[in-house]
Formats: structure tokens, sequence, C-alpha cells
């Protein structure tokens, strides 16, 4: 059993650390100055100037394929990499990425969709819950009615990150009513100039996801990415094509979050003795820092899961399960220890707590990941002993 990362690894680790240090976290004194006047902490230009300059240095498309223009890394790099990024809340990340389901576009939709959206020429946005069906996507009613060479797509997508400026949607719609999610539902890659609007919808975050409305959208049937009817699975491929990413982010975030802390710790006085030497602070310092490393170990073990060709997502669920309930945790505690402090907007501490909620409802909530995890488990698919049996 290796826990060491080869020196490859350490490599590329080392230089997104740096770069996050050098180039990200200059921009979050301005970031927060920004969101407070309610504008996007990182301009559209800005992001592209960081995200240039790390191509130069190779940092493209982390997961896409060498074929297509990018580094190809497994998920182990990738969950090492999110970390990095994690450690700073000015939302930054390399470019070069695409939607893994648009890999299974055909030949014309690729030209079309995939390469614009590795170049960042044109923005998905990827829709499958409703109003009426979120953790029960299965339920969906957004429907496309087949007329000769076209079908006429209707209903109401809500919550679609990236809904806004999307310049296309992957779209789920039941084709089949009688077969439903059993091989009725269909993805469509629809254009904005087809006709769907987009409404913002204002979250607890700093930029809000959007609803979608699509009211009688034509579109051709060479739209259908796959095959008709088999929309669902590529909807679950989509959602499960990276679990561990999410709770990874959470992780390099809480790990900066303890560093704050502590630093704030050892400076705050009360009572003539920094609150650094109390007892009740250093529990909260002790208690984070393990649950740091647990889930560092579960993030990467469902990472290692992936690479390996190994059935990954009890582990994924596992991680993604408890990334969002400790990270949640972690951050309160240290709102707590700065006090009053923590609580304003100086500091970006209430920013992340505000962010990490979100870990615990999106890409499956905590309910839904432990009826994954237990269902698993009585079914016999996982065991509690996990992989290594
Ligand atoms: C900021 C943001 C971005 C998002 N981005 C996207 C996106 O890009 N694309 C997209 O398609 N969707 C997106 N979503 C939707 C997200 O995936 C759903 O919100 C999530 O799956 C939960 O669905 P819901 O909101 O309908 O809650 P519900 O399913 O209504 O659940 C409500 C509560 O009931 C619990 N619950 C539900 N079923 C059960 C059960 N069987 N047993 C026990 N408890 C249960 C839930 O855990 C939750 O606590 C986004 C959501 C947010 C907030």
């Amino acid at each position: 059993m290796d826990f060491d990362l080869s020196a490859e690894e350490r490599e590329i680790r080392d230089w997104v650390r740096t770069f996050v240090r050098r180039e990200v976290m200059p921009l979050e004194q301005q970031a927060l100055e920004r969101e407070r006047r309610h504008e996007r902490g990182i301009t559209p230009d800005e992001l592209k100037a960081l995200q240039d300059k790390a191509r130069t240095a190779g940092f493209f498309g982390i997961q896409t394929p060498e074929s297509h223009g990018g580094m190809g890394q497994g998920a182990v790099v990738a969950a090492l990499i999110e970390i990095e990024l994690g450690r700073s809340f000015v939302p930054f990340r390399f470019a070069g990425e695409a939607d893994n389901i648009l890999f299974s576009a055909n030949e014309e939709q690729q030209e079309r969709y995939l390469v614009p959206t590795i170049e960042g020429t044109r923005r998905s946005c990827f829709a499958i819950t409703e109003p009426g069906a979120g953790s029960d996507a299965r339920a969906i009613r957004t429907s496309a009615r087949r007329e000769g060479d076209e079908w006429v797509i209707n209903g109401e997508k809500t919550f679609i990150t990236g809904g806004n400026e999307a310049d296309f949607v992957m779209v789920f719609a039941v084709t089949d009513k009688e077969k439903g999610a059993d091989g009725g539902v269909t993805c469509f890659l629809v254009d904005r100039d087809r006709g769907w609007r987009s409404e913002p919808i204002d979250t607890m975050g700093e930029w809000g996801p959007a609803a979608l409305v699509f009211e009688d959208v034509r579109v051709p049937h060479s739209a259908i990415l796959g095959e008709e009817g088999r929309g669902f699975e590529l909807a679950m491929r989509w959602i499960g094509k990276g679990r561990y990413m999410l709770p990874a982010r959470a992780l390099g975030s809480c790990e900066r979050l303890v560093e704050m802390g502590m630093e704030h710790a050892r400076n705050r006085v009360t009572f003539g003795q920094a609150i650094a030497e109390r007892q009740a602070i250093q529990w909260m310092v002790a208690d984070s820092a393990v649950e740091i490393e647990a889930l560092r170990w579960l993030v990467l073990t469902a990472a290692w899961q992936v690479d390996r060709g190994l059935d990954s997502r009890q582990s994924q669920s596992i991680a993604k399960l408890y990334g969002g309930i400790k990270a949640n945790e972690i951050v309160d505690r240290v709102l707590q220890i700065h006090g009053g402090m923590g609580y304003t907007r100086e500091l970006p501490v209430e920013r992340w707590y505000r962010e990490l909620r979100l870990l615990r409802i999106y890409e499956g909530t905590d309910e839904i990941q432990r009826r994954t995890i237990a269902r698993n488990l009585l079914r016999g698919h996982a065991s509690v002993r996990g992989h290594l049996g």
C-alpha cells in the first residue's frame, strides 16, 4: 500500500499550489469588495487572462484527452488540483474542460459543441432538474414531441448552473411517456437561438443558477445526443462523472479555513491570553484537522478507484456525504473562532459558509447519498469493509 504521490503528481500539485498563491489569492480582496457591491468577484476577462497564463504552462483541459488538446490526466491528479484550487474562494478553474457526455456526441455535434466548449468559445449547461423533479429525477415532465423530422420541446427546468450564460443546453425530455426514465427520456443539444429563455434565480451563493423555459422549442432530429430514449443513462453519467471533485474542492477550502482560524487564534488575546491557549479552541482545531485528514483519504481513495476502473460509486457517495457535512461543520467552527469578525464581509469566512452549504444539496443531497450508500450495502453491491473486502 502506497500513500505517497508520484514525482509527477507532486510536481503538478506543487505547480498549481504556487499558481494559486501567486496569481489567484492576490485577487481575493478585490473579489470580496466587488461582491459586497453585488458584482462578480472576477470578471470573464480576468478569468480568461489567468486561464491563458496557465495554458502557456501546459495547464489546459486537465481531464480532457490529449487527442482533444488536453492534459489527459486521471482522477487522482484532477482531485489533487481541485484541492489546491479550493484553497481560494476566487472561482478560478483551468480552461479546456467539457462535459463528459459531449464526448459521446457524433462527429458533427463534436465540431459544433464539444470542440468550442473545450476552446471556451461556447458555453454549455446541463438541465435535468425541474420544479417538480429534483432528487427524484425520474419524475421529469419536460416533453419532446416528434413532428416529422423535428422535435418540439415544452417544459421548465430549474436551478441550472450556468443557464444564464450558456450558448446551448443539454436538456433532458420525455419522448416516450410509457417508458419514462427506462428508455423514454432523450437528451437534446439545443442552441439558445432555438428560443429557450433563462431567468436568474437569486441564491445564498454569489451568483445564481437559472430557470429555463421551453415553449414549443423546435429542434431537428439531429439534435439528439446519443440515442433516442437513452437520455437518462447520459444524465446519470454526467452526474456520476466525478462526485469526488466536489468534496475535493471543499477539502482545500477547509485546509485554508483552519489555517486562518489558527492564525486568528494565535493573535487574538482575551482575558490576558491568546485564545489558541484555550482548550475550547484547541478542540475545534483538532476535530477539524482529524476530519480534514479523513476527508482527504475518502476523496483520494474514490479518485484512485476511478483511475483503476473499479466501481467507485459507493466511495464517491461516501466522500460527497462526508465532505458536505464536515466542510459545513468546519467552516462553522472557523467562523466561531473569529467571533464577530467571522460574521462580517471583511473576511471570506461567511462567504465560504454560504458557498459550502450548497455541497449538501446539489448533485445529490445528503439524504440521497445516504439512500444510495445504504441501498448499495443492503443489496450487497458494496461492503462495509470497503474495497479491500
Ligand atoms: C445552486 C444550485 C445549482 C444546481 N445546478 C444544477 C444543474 O446545473 N443542473 C441540474 O439539472 N440541477 C441542478 N441543481 C439542482 C439540484 O441537483 C437539486 O436541487 C437537488 O438534486 C435536490 O433536488 P430538489 O431541490 O428538488 O429537492 P427535493 O428533491 O425536493 O428534496 C427536498 C428535501 O427532501 C429530501 N428528500 C428527497 N427525497 C428523499 C428521500 N427519498 N428520502 C429522504 N429524503 C428525501 C432531500 O434530501 C431534501 O432534503 C442545482 C441546485 C442548486 C441549488
